[in-house]
């Protein structure tokens, strides 16, 4: 079903993002690997050996004018765009009182207008094929909220509002937008807590593991290949948020 379709994966280098690409590749879709400082020769190779190309290109999301040219390159290269996942994130942690400006905007930016550039570009594209999938990575944070982290969870939380609207907007042309809310991942984003704090989160995931990328990555796929799930927040998170 997703054999030759084109798959536009942002912040792809590394992480989650890295691994949804590789699981879209499984499933024979040519990839558009967007990176913001750098992609290794050998995550494009990985990505080719499961027989499918692979386009890199370099990015930085939350600039409207560069997530035009991102959108613009996928499309005059492969012809379409049917799939986009908006998976390009940061943290810039720290407790309310003492959170700067710059902390607070640079999340923003990044998380939530970044999604925002990338599908304003993609929507005309997948209205005029009228068909196509967002999928944007919000977190379990967006949803329950988590001390340390307004500017993150203010984020993660403004994509699910996002979601849904451009999902109640595009539906009509048979264009779907879901988010995922990943709890706890390891990643490089979350290598960087410590162990304490690591422990104190496994408290709360029921399933008693942390998830991997693949976990997200199997999740986001399938998304993106049922035709009549839209507007919907799946977690995946071993259990810890029980809506
Ligand atoms: P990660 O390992 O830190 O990777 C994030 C990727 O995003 C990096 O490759 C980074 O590139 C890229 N990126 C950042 N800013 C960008 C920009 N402006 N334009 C293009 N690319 C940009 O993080 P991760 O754990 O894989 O997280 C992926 C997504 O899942 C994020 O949206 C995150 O918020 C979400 N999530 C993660 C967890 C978790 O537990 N890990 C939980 C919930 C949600 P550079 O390295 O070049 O900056």
């Amino acid at each position: 079903m997703l054999k030759g379709k084109t798959v536009l994966v942002t912040g792809a280098a590394k992480g989650i993002g890295k691994a949804i690409a590789l699981e879209f590749a499984k499933d024979g879709a040519n990839i558009v690997l967007n990176y913001r400082s750098n992609v290794d020769d050998e995550t494009i190779k990985e990505i080719e050996a499961l027989g499918v190309q692979c386009l890199a290109v370099k990015a930085d999301v939350s600039d409207f004018a560069e997530a035009e040219k991102l959108i613009k390159e996928a499309k005059a290269h492969f012809g379409s765009l049917d799939v986009l996942v908006n998976n390009a994130g940061i943290t810039r942690d720290g407790l309310i009182m003492r959170m700067s400006e710059d902390d607070f905007d640079s999340v923003l930016k990044i998380n939530l207008k970044g999604a925002f550039n990338t599908i304003r570009h993609a929507s005309s594209i997948m209205l005029k094929q009228r068909s196509g999938a967002i999928i944007n990575l919000s977190s379990v944070v967006g949803i329950i909220g988590n001390a340390g982290q307004a500017n993150y969870a203010a984020s993660k939380a403004g994509l699910i509002g996002l979601t849904k609207s451009t999902a109640r907007e595009l539906a009509a042309r048979g264009i779907t937008c879901n988010a995922i809310a990943p709890g706890f991942i390891s990643t490089d984003m979350t290598a960087v807590l410590s162990d304490e704090v690591k422990e104190q989160m496994m408290c709360n995931i029921p399933l008693k593991a942390f998830g991997t990328g693949e976990d997200v990555a199997k999740a986001v796929v399938f998304l993106a290949k049922n035709r009549y799930i839209t507007g919907q927040v799946l977690n995946v998170d071993g259990g810890m948020v029980m809506n």
